[in-house]
C-alpha cells in the first residue's frame, strides 16, 4: 500500500531523508524507531505530502504521492493521521471535532457524520464525552477522540506519529489498547514511537531510523533480541 524507493529528501542544505526504500503492505503494522532527529515524523509526513521528496519514488496504492496529476485531497482521505498533539478544536466539541471533515469533505448529512462519530467514539470507550469539550476531557481521552476523529474518515492507512509522548504514563495504556485493537481488525497502520512494549507485541516489522537512513528493518522478535546494526544496539540500551 506505501512503497519508498530510492526516496531522498532535503531541508534546505540538511540531508533528511537518505535513500529510503520501505513497503507498507496492506494490514500490516510497521513501527518506526529510532533517536530524535532521525527522520521518523519526516518520513511520515511524505506520505501524506506535507512534505515533498526531492528524488525516489513515493506511492500509495500504486498513486504517486508527488505525481502534479495526483489529486491529492482525494489520497490523503485515505490516510489517517495522528500527532503527538491531538490538535482538536478547542471551541467545539467532541462530536462537533469528529463530524467536521466527514460533513465537509465526504458530504455526509450531519445525521450520519453524528451516526459515524458516536460510532467510532464508542470504539474508543468514550461515547460519553461526545457533548464535552476538549479542554473537559483527559489527554488520553482527547488522544482517542483524534483517534476517533482520524477513523471517520474510513481511511484505508492510519499514520502514528509519537501518540503517546505527550500523555501522562497513567494514560499511555487506554491509548495504546486503541491502537492494538485497530491492528488486530487489520488496518494498515506506520507507528512512530518510543513504546518498545508496544513494538515488540503489535509490529510486524520494526524499522530502526538514524541520521536520515533506515539502517535495520527486522520482525520485532529479531530486532530486540538480536540487533545487527551497532547503532540499534546503542538505542535500544539506552532506554532501558
Ligand atoms: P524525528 O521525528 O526522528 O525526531 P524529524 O523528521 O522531525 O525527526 O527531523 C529530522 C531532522 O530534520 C531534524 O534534525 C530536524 O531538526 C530537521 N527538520 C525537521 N523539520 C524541518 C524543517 N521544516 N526545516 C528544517 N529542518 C527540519
Ligand atoms: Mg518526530
Amino acid at each position: 500500500m506505501i512503497r519508498f524507493q530510492a526516496v531522498d529528501k532535503h531541508y534546505g542544505s540538511f540531508h533528511v531523508l537518505k535513500d529510503i526504500h520501505l513497503a507498507v503492505h496492506q494490514g500490516e503494522v510497521v513501527v518506526v524507531v529510532g533517536p530524535s532527529g532521525s527522520g521518523k515524523s519526516t518520513l511520515l509526513r511524505c506520505i501524506n505530502r506535507l512534505e515533498t521528496i526531492a528524488s525516489g519514488e513515493l506511492t500509495v496504492n500504486e498513486v504517486r504521492v508527488n505525481d502534479k496529476k495526483t489529486d491529492i485531497n482525494k489520497l490523503r482521505r485515505d490516510i489517517g493521521m495522528v500527532f503527538q498533539h491531538f490538535n482538536l478544536y478547542p471551541h467545539k466539541k467532541v462530536i462537533e471535532n469528529i463530524t467536521l471533515a466527514p460533513i465537509k469533505v465526504l458530504g455526509l448529512s450531519k445525521q450520519e457524520a453524528e451516526e459515524t462519530a458516536l460510532f467510532y467514539l464508542e470504539k474508543v470507550g468514550i461515547r460519553d464525552k461526545a457533548g464535552a469539550y476538549p479542554a473537559q476531557l483527559s489527554g488520553g481521552q482527547q488522544q482517542r477522540v483524534a483517534i476517533a476523529r482520524g477513523l471517520a474518515m474510513k481511511p484505508k492507512i492510519m499514520l502514528f506519529d509519537e501518540p503517546t509522548s505527550a500523555l501522562d504514563p497513567e494514560m499511555v495504556g487506554e491509548v495504546l489498547d486503541v491502537m492494538k485493537t485497530l491492528a488486530r481488525e487489520g488496518m494498515t497502520m506506520v507507528v512512530v514511537t518510543h513504546e518498545m512494549g508496544f513494538a515488540r507485541e503489535v509490529a510486524d516489522r520494526v524499522v530502526f531510523m538514524d541520521q536520515g537512513r533506515i539502517l535495520e528493518e527486522a520482525t520485532p522478535a529479531e530486532f530486540f533480541a538480536n540487533p545487527r546494526e551497532e547503532r540499534a544496539r546503542a538505542f535500544l540500551s539506552r532506554l532501558i
